[in-house]
């Protein structure tokens, strides 16, 4: 059985698989096990084993956006085993900023009215929407891109600085929309290229991408 999966090619994105539930339910297809919550620590120490070995696979993302648990259920594992894991990973990938991320911004309003526009970006902050939501890592904020056939949406924190120096720092839209700056690093990152950053400049990483959807109404823009 396979507990860590890879989801990306840009990216890597971690689901560990916790199989055991304290009964079986008949309609479920899941890869679970009730009873058997005494292999629970060998499970976790052998998860943590497939991270390192995984973490190896010279063909595979270093920078991990995401990291999901599920199951089964979650929940039977204890926290000192979750941070088990999660210290496993932050060992052998690099791990930048992951917060819940979820709200809407509406193209009636006047403040995102240029997004409409192809080619054009707007940085969006807590204090540009009603709903009292954490817009990206350290609420540094949210750039919306339109690429003219969909939206991308990046968060603002430098993954260079956070990784290298552990700074918070936001990057801001450059002189062209189709570029983010980071005013520490000076890593550009192209925003029509997924957030990449340029050969140029000292960023490895990309910008952290969040998940888009294009409505009537507006952009949503979430992460889980
Ligand atoms: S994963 Fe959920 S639905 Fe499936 S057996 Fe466990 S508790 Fe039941």
């Amino acid at each position: 059985m396979r507990g860590v999966l890879f989801y990306s090619d840009m990216f890597t994105s971690l689901y560990m698989h916790i199989p055991f539930c304290t009964s079986r339910c008949g309609y479920c297809d899941f890869n679970t096990y009730a009873g058997v919550n005494s292999l629970i620590p060998q499970y976790v120490n052998a998860l943590c084993r497939e991270v390192i070995i995984l973490s190896t696979i010279d063909n595979k993302p270093k920078t991990v956006h995401t990291i999901y648990f599920g199951g089964g259920t979650p929940s039977l594992i204890s926290f000192e085993d979750i941070q088990k894991v999660i210290s496993t990973i932050r060992n052998e990938y690099d791990v930048i900023p992951d917060v819940y991320v979820d709200f809407t911004i509406s193209f009636s309003d006047p403040q995102f009215w240029n997004i409409s526009t192809a080619g054009t970006s707007v940085i969006v902050t807590s204090s540009n929407i009603a709903s009292q939501v954490s817009v990206g890592y350290d609420n540094n904020g949210v750039i919306i891109y339109n690429t003219a056939s969909g939206y991308y949406a990046f968060d603002r924190t430098c993954p260079n600085c956070y990784k290298n120096s552990g700074l918070s720092i936001a990057v801001e839209i450059g002189d062209l929309d189709i570029y983010a700056v980071c005013p520490e690093c000076k890593t550009t990152y192209v925003l029509p290229s997924s957030g990449t950053p340029t050969a140029d400049g000292p960023g490895e990483y990309i910008l952290k991408n969040y998940h888009t959807a294009e409505s009537a109404y507006g952009v949503r823009v979430w992460n889980r």
